[in-house]
């Protein structure tokens, strides 16, 4: 069984056992899980109650706590509503200060960056933009001069490396080409620092493995942006599957899809993408039928179209189709495609339900809807929670994790794992057949994020 970090394996959360010495390197020190302290005992010699979590700076040094309910640093308002029958307001717990805070750094400032992530950041609680990478220098000043990005702290790919010298840079999040996600993860891992990769991981398994073999040889934590994992409403649904509200799962049906435009966008050049729609929006559909059920699938039988007159499909599919097959009996039924208009959704069946997203997948206007029999009648219920930043949780637990030194919930392990199964369904494309799928040789996941902490 290969070990996912290290460092920690899931459910057995560490922490430095020094958390009062100044760190040597840049990045908080990732210790080896006999170096940790088991995070009961250390909270009990902290004697800040067991909900409570705590966070180390660059500096090591103890230096927040964020209150989890019932803990005695809770920002206390009174109630309104009655908690038996109404969800309470939420008053957001305090955040930590911004020198103590995650610092990262954002490599590639283009849409995802500039429109989203960015922005994310000031809802983080533990987290904070300190540096910026881009080929654009000009860009890169102004969006730095937007976010409070010193100067100095802007670097382009050649100057990657001099960030080794900067102690705020504690992760790197790689939010480039698909094709480059390799190279950029591995270079960050040798200058010492951790890295958040946006999926899919990389272009091919091969890729995937040295990824992760250059960050556990280096001790830094990697983890992938699967934002869909810290969403509220899918994380929901992956409970109730797991107390089998739905009874045995029977069928999953999910399709995302967009229609593209430029024909000369890196997406559709297959050296930089690895391949169109399925490692783009097909891979949520993948991610999804695994983590929603918390199983792996055995088979897939796939297929892909790409027509021979449309300039935009010279090196990838238009379309593809995939059936997953899983050992329990179940199966998902996928698609994606570049060439329809946008539209992303999901329903997970079971015997005695069944939960659905539609939209699903997005970065908001997200809605849930369950099927069920209330007093012997079929029944739909719409399911609408408020919305949270799935950004910021994402970031947020990849910064808890780093003070915790604690694997992430979505570690490299996971996006092996797909990217293993893209290559099945490719294979099974070019040869017409069902392809096997071998099952991980160790866990993929690390522990669920702390719910309570966002
Ligand atoms: P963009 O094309 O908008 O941005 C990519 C950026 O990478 C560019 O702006 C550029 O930044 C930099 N870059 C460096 N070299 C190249 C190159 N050869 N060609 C193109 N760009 C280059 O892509 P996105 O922001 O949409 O996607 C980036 C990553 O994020 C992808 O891996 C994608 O799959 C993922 N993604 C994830 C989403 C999610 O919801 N989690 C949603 C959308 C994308 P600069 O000019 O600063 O150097």
């Amino acid at each position: 069984m290969t070990q996912l970090i290290p460092q920690g394996q899931p459910g057995e959360h560490t922490l430095p056992d020094d958390l009062n010495q100044s760190h040597a390197g840049a990045a908080i020190a990732a210790k080896p899980v006999g170096g940790g302290v088991a995070r009961r005992g250390f909270l009990q010699r902290t004697g800040t109650g067991a909900a409570a979590l705590l966070l180390a700076g660059v500096t090591g040094k103890v230096l927040a706590a964020a209150p989890t309910p019932g803990d005695p640093n809770r920002v206390k308002l009174s109630l309104i509503q009655d908690p038996q029958t109404e969800q309470a307001e939420s008053t957001p717990d305090p955040a930590a200060a911004p020198d103590q805070r995650v610092g990262y750094a954002i490599v590639g400032l283009g849409r995802l960056s500039l429109n989203q992530i960015l922005p994310a950041m000031s809802q983080c609680k533990y987290s904070k933009v300190v540096a910026l990478v881009s080929g654009d220098s000009d860009k890169a000043r102004k969006v730095g001069r937007q976010y409070g990005v010193r100067e100095d702290a802007i670097y382009d790919y050649h100057t990657y490396e001099r960030m080794a010298d900067n102690r705020e840079v504690q992760v790197m999040y790689v939010v480039l080409p698909n094709g480059m996600h390799a190279e950029y993860t591995v270079r960050a891992a040798a200058i010492g620092k951790h890295v958040l990769c946006e999926k899919p991981m990389a272009v091919s398994s091969v890729e995937c493995q040295r990824m992760i073999d250059a960050c556990r040889k280096a001790q830094r934590f990697l983890m992938i942006a699967y934002r869909s994992q810290y969403e509220a409403m899918d994380r929901m649904i992956a409970r109730r599957v797991k107390e089998k509200q739905l009874g045995p799962l029977r069928e999953f049906i999910a399709g995302n899809s967009q229609n593209v435009g430029d024909p000369a966008q890196w997406r559709l050049n297959l050296a930089l993408a690895g391949g169109g729609p399925l490692p783009d929006v097909g891979i949520y559909c993948l991610n999804a039928a695994r983590f929603l059920s918390g199983e792996e699938p055995h088979e897939v039988i796939a297929s892909v179209f790409r027509p021979a007159d449309d300039p935009r499909f010279r090196e990838v599919e238009q379309s593809v189709h995939f059936v997953l097959r899983f050992p329990s009996g179940w199966s998902a039924t996928c698609m994606a495609s570049y060439a329809s208009h946008e539209s992303r959704f999901f329903r997970l069946q079971g015997a005695q339900g069944w939960a659905e997203m539609n939209p699903a997948f997005g970065y908001n206007g997200l809605q849930m809807r369950k099927g069920t029999l209330v007093e012997g009648k079929n029944a739909t219920i719409d399911i609408t929670i408020d919305p949270e930043n799935q950004f910021a949780r994402e970031i947020d637990h990849m910064s808890l994790c780093v003070a915790r030194n604690q694997t992430p919930h979505t570690p490299g392990e996971e996006g092996l794992q797909d990217q293993r199964i893209v290559e099945a369904i490719y294979e099974s494309a070019r040869s017409g057949r069902a392809v096997r799928i071998a099952q991980p040789p160790g866990p993929t996941r690390g522990p669920d994020p702390d719910e309570e902490t966002f």
